[in-house]
């Protein structure tokens, strides 16, 4: 919560005095999100407040409120246009919960990274106790949790598959992706007098009718989803086939009397559109009203993000169905006016703790034919194999390494965003100027399995191209006198992963020396690929059924085998390998021990 008592005039107001400062007795628009005000570009709030700002709306924050409390909301007054709720940079649920579905206690989006700032499905939380403070106030949603639960989907944590969030939460409008340009266009038009809900012809919105439009791709409807498994997979298959910006139809799926009616999702932003964002007033800071520390934003403190979007398609993640598979790269003179920027921060020590994006060897990167990339139907660019189109050209993204080195107070510039190993064969340049001036030591790479089959599930590079860059990270290392290893991100019990292929994959770190530090248990979050195989246990685009490890004690048994190393693991290795029969690899895998 924030304490009233500082109130510099240069943050977005978060109280009556902080308008007052600016001589506002009333707020345009009033945004509630579920993280702490940080004034970074890289919060997605801050961001879209002042971009509003910039276009001259009255713009007010309030961060983390009490939900149970209506007061919490009337603070500021009511705003003259809209509430735009967000839960925050994560779903409210996979912040709240362990994949094995335990409580956590911390939070780093909030002061003291303490735990309950929030609440459960923040978003339905936010928007009832906005209704229940301003009666008849539109409410418009956005940011991850409600641009992943937009069309019906499957809640790990209900075990059930819930309705598009738009129902759920009884809002006008949802803005889903990254949503800028959404979000000043629908403020421009209620200002002139037009009500949210009755935005039905806008890029990435959706929004209920029971009048749907004609000439709309139709998914199955949330009865249906719900009573068949088939249905389901169908619905997602759909809706991710339709992702392109450029040829995407809109979809429409029913929900009793009404139907949710998804638009095409935004065009990318181009780089000058996001040079302009970035060129907005940030403080770069949380609020000064916060007496502890937010480590969200303590990570990100001395990084830039260099670009958006992720041509990867990886099933599990959601950054392209967010995002988009489009990378939306920001000028190299954008950047550097960034690192400028940040190199005259008193408390910056000469040090930029990351230059990157979702994938960082992606900045500047796209595909090479405009007519295929607007008809495009492919999830990824890189998977079953990289598209001939693809240009993976190295260039931009070593020259703006080597240019942001040389700004004045610059003493190290490392790159910690995972970078995608795949691309690197195509990037020699890049990867020389890599690990001879920007590792801190260990390199984030995510190949998340080794096991063939699973690695086609989640639409990964195959175990042939990691030990490629084994091998040529250990020879360019070399050949510059340095001793810097690897980070290698996996992850357990992702659908179609049998115990007997994660004893293979262990041997594989054994046979390689790779010790994994921290692995990733699958957990089907809202939206994704590997959801949908986890909830129907079927691919969507093949119809061929698939294994899906569920229970906990084979989740910690493929967690064990990836930390081999650990002595704690020994009893469930052990374990696994007498169920598979596999003893005889226990000499390898488990030594002495
Ligand atoms: S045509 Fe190839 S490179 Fe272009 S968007 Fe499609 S998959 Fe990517």
């Amino acid at each position: 919560m924030i304490n009233r008592l500082k109130t510099p005039e240069l943050f977005i107001p978060t109280c009556r005095a902080e308008m007052a400062a600016r001589g506002w007795d009333e707020l345009d628009i009033l945004f509630i999100s579920g993280d702490a005000y940080v004034d970074h570009p890289a919060f997605g709030v801050p961001l879209l407040a002042r971009l509003l700002e910039s276009a001259g709306y009255r713009v007010g924050i309030i961060a983390q409120p009490d939900w149970r409390d209506k007061q919490a909301f009337t603070g500021m007054g009511r705003p003259r246009l809209f509430a735009a709720v967000a839960a925050g940079a994560m779903d409210s649920m996979v912040n709240h919960y362990t994949a094995a579905k335990k409580r956590r206690n911390d939070d780093a989006y909030t002061p003291g990274n303490r735990a309950g700032a929030r609440p459960n499905r923040a978003v339905i939380a936010y928007v009832a106790a906005i209704k229940g403070a301003f009666r008849g106030l539109p409410v418009i949603i956005g940011g991850i949790e409600a641009s992943l639960r937009r069309l019906a989907h499957y809640d790990y944590w209900d075990d059930a598959v819930r309705r598009s969030i738009l129902v759920d939460s009884k809002a006008d409008l949802l803005l889903y992706g990254m949503a800028e340009f959404a979000l000043l266009e629908v403020a421009r038009r209620v200002a002139g007098g037009e009500l949210p809900a009755q935005i039905h012809d806008l890029r990435g919105t959706a929004y209920l009718t029971s009048n749907p439009p004609a000439n709309v791709i139709p998914l199955p409807s949330f009865d249906q989803v719900t009573a068949d498994k088939k249905a389901f997979g169908e619905a997602f298959r759909l809706a991710e086939t339709e992702q392109n910006p450029f040829s995407g139809r809109t979809l429409a799926q029913p929900h009793g009397h009404r139907c949710v009616v998804v638009n095409p999702p935004a065009l990318p932003l181009t780089a000058a559109e996001l040079d302009k964002l970035y060129a907005l007033p940030f403080l770069r800071r949380p609020h000064s009203s916060y007496c502890e520390k937010i480590p969200a934003y303590e990570q990100i403190r001395f990084s830039i993000t260099t670009h958006r979007g992720c041509f990867g398609g990886c099933a599990f993640c959601a950054i392209g169905m967010h995002q988009g598979k489009t990378i939306q790269s920001r000028s190299q003179q954008s950047v550097l006016a960034e690192v400028d920027t940040l190199a005259t921060a008193p408390e910056f020590r000469g040090t930029i703790s990351d230059l990157g994006g979702p994938s960082a060897n992606m900045y500047g990167l796209s595909c090479n034919d405009a007519g295929a990339e607007e008809k495009c139907r492919r999830p990824s660019c890189l998977w079953p194999q990289r598209c001939s189109r693809l240009d993976c050209s190295d260039q931009a993204a070593t020259k703006l390494l080597a240019q942001a080195q040389q700004r004045p107070g610059i003493k190290h510039l490392f790159v910690s965003s995972g970078v995608r190993f795949d691309l690197l064969p195509q990037q020699p340049a890049y990867f020389q100027r890599l690990i001879k001036h920007h590792v801190s030591g260990l390199l984030k790479v995510a190949p998340e399995s080794f096991a063939p089959a699973t690695l086609q599930m989640m639409r990964k590079a195959q175990p042939d191209l990691f030990s490629w860059f084994l091998k040529e990270f250990h020879q360019l290392n070399q050949g510059c006198g340095k001793r810097q290893g690897i980070v290698p991100y996996l992850m357990a019990a992702h659908p179609g992963t049998t115990l007997t292929q994660m004893i293979d994959v262990a041997l594989f770190l054994v046979r390689n020396k790779l010790k994994v530090e921290q692995v990733q248990e699958f957990t089907p979050t809202p939206g994704t690929l590997s959801t949908c195989l986890y909830y129907t246990d079927r691919n969507p685009y093949t119809g061929k059924e698939i294994y899906v490890p569920r229970s906990r004690e084979e989740r910690q048994m493929q967690k064990a085998l990836l930390l081999w190393h650990l002595p704690e693991s020994a009893p469930l290795i052990r374990q696994a390998l007498r169920i598979c029969q596999r003893q005889k690899d226990g000499v390898e895998l488990l030594g002495g021990r």
